[in-house]
């Protein structure tokens, strides 16, 4: 089968009960660069995000401001949908989980679940954290304590709930992980989920009484429950793209390549693809996972006074700052860390000087010495990159693309082509313009990583124009 000329990728929705965090940021920003790559490779792509807007914990936060939970989560939503301009995110789609049309699928996608056979009614008496809303088994505490929560009360909840079938999915999940060696990338965490698979599926719970928690999409034929939050937000995925009424559509664009955090890596690559077999659906393309930004190490928190707010960042140093401080400096796949010190040093060194330095210098001497734009062709990506964001490391893909900033810079050095113009004037014009197509190659990857900054570079070749600084020395 040929392969299609569609992707569709997609983030995990934020759930938003607070503000986008260094997390969210370091997420949209590595989907965005494989969204703009795979654009410019002449791929349709959809790109999709949005908000996670049910559950208790949403419905508890809107109780302590005094305001509706539909209130709540339409002020907190707007938040979001205007990071992705502060970001310069390419997103196609922006679904909350609110949206009338989410709601029906998720619904649809119950009902289809149910008539399989995988949902069921039992009594249950679980430990539960409000912090992830997300039951927790005695293994998974600390003290009592939820590690990822610290000093948040574990709850007990007891009551009667409808329960997916997880359980019957252990096999099928196996093979699906045995038939798709890179179904979820890096592989440190595609053993680390099929070794959770292997240990063994209990089923969970996918309800609520009403009553406690209103605050959830109606359970299909049972007026006494709302959906668990989980359930009805993973089906975004699926009713992003049309899922159940417009199945050209979802035909098009289906399997997803997803994005998520490794705090994710259970719900994505085993739950959300154990409810796809239930629903009779093909399973994702892949799902890739990116660890936390760390603080000195530590996670970041505000109890600990560490977090360092994204917007913040944006707005002294400008989003491509930020955008490469995320791409190059956090590991694409593991934990990565963020200070003030350590975000300077870096702007210093490979922005201000690095990039921008090297236009400076080759657009000067190309203002000076070239009598007209030099004639411009781009070379394309080299394979050394696109190898690199094949197998989603930007990252490594980014590291490329400063090798070449530096080669060109240290080019320079060699032929210093200032000297040579005065000494001969056609030669030295001749690797002026070398140079400045180089640049304009480097640009047109750039793009890819720091879309504003690479613009700006392309404006001043093509105009033959020393451009101002593009990053100020901090
Ligand atoms: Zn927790």
């Amino acid at each position: 089968m040929a392969e299609k000329n569609a992707v569709y990728l997609t983030t995990t929705l934020p759930y938003v009960n607070g503000k986008p965090h260094m997390g969210h940021a370091l997420e949209f920003v590595q989907a965005d660069v494989i969204a703009r790559y795979k654009r410019a490779q002449g791929y349709e792509v959809f790109f999709n995000t949005g908000t996670d807007e049910h559950g208790l914990k949403i419905y508890r936060m809107a109780e302590e401001e005094g305001i509706s939970p539909e209130e709540y989560v339409n002020r907190n939503a707007k938040v979001f949908d205007t990071f992705r301009d502060k970001l310069q995110l390419s997103f196609d789609n922006f679904i909350r989980t609110t949206d009338p049309h989410h709601k029906a699928a998720a619904q649809a996608f119950w009902t289809t679940c149910f008539k399989n056979g995988d949902i069921y009614k039992k009594m249950y008496s679980v430990k539960y954290c409000v912090g992830c809303e997300l039951e927790k088994t005695e293994s998974e505490l600390v003290n009592s304590e939820c590690p990822m929560h610290p000093g948040k009360k574990i709850e007990t909840i007891e009551e009667e709930n409808y329960f997916f079938r997880f359980s019957k999915y252990e096999k099928p999940l196996l093979e699906l992980y045995a038939r798709q060696p890179g179904f979820v990338i890096p592989e440190s965490r595609m053993k680390e989920i099929t070794k959770f698979v292997e240990g063994g599926l209990k089923d969970f719970s996918i309800s609520r009484i009403k009553e406690k928690m209103p605050w959830g999409v109606a359970v299909p034929n049972d007026d006494r429950h709302a959906m668990y939050v989980w359930f009805d937000a993973l089906v975004n995925y699926i009713s992003a793209i049309g899922w159940p009424t417009d199945m050209e559509r979802f035909n098009r664009w289906w399997p997803v390549v997803q994005f998520a955090g490794k705090d994710n890596l259970r719900q994505q690559s085993a739950m959300w693809q154990a409810m796809l077999f239930s629903a009779g659906l093909p399973p994702s393309k892949k799902i890739i996972i990116h660890g936390f930004v760390t603080s000195k190490g530590q996670k970041m928190s505000k109890s600990i006074g560490n977090v360092v707010d994204p917007l913040a960042v944006v707005e002294e140093y400008g989003v491509d700052a930020l955008r490469y401080y995320l791409v190059r400096e956090i590991s694409t796949f593991e934990d990565g860390d963020f200070t003030d010190e350590q975000f300077k040093e870096a702007y210093n060194a490979n922005l201000a000087n690095g990039i921008g330095n090297l236009t400076a210098r080759i657009m000067k001497m190309a203002e000076t010495h070239l009598e007209r734009p030099a004639s411009l062709q781009a070379q394309g990506f080299s394979s050394t990159l696109t190898d690199a964001l094949e197998a989603y490391d930007v990252q490594r893909a980014a590291n490329i693309l400063w090798e070449d900033i530096g080669n060109l810079d240290r080019y320079i050095q060699e032929t210093q082509p200032f000297k040579l113009v005065k000494e001969d004037r056609e030669k030295g014009v001749a690797v002026i313009e070398k140079l400045v197509m180089d640049l304009y190659t480097i640009a047109s990857m750039l793009v890819l990583f720091l879309p504003e900054t690479a613009e700006k570079i392309k404006t001043a070749i093509e105009s033959n124009k020393m451009p101002e600084a593009l990053f100020v020395r901090k």
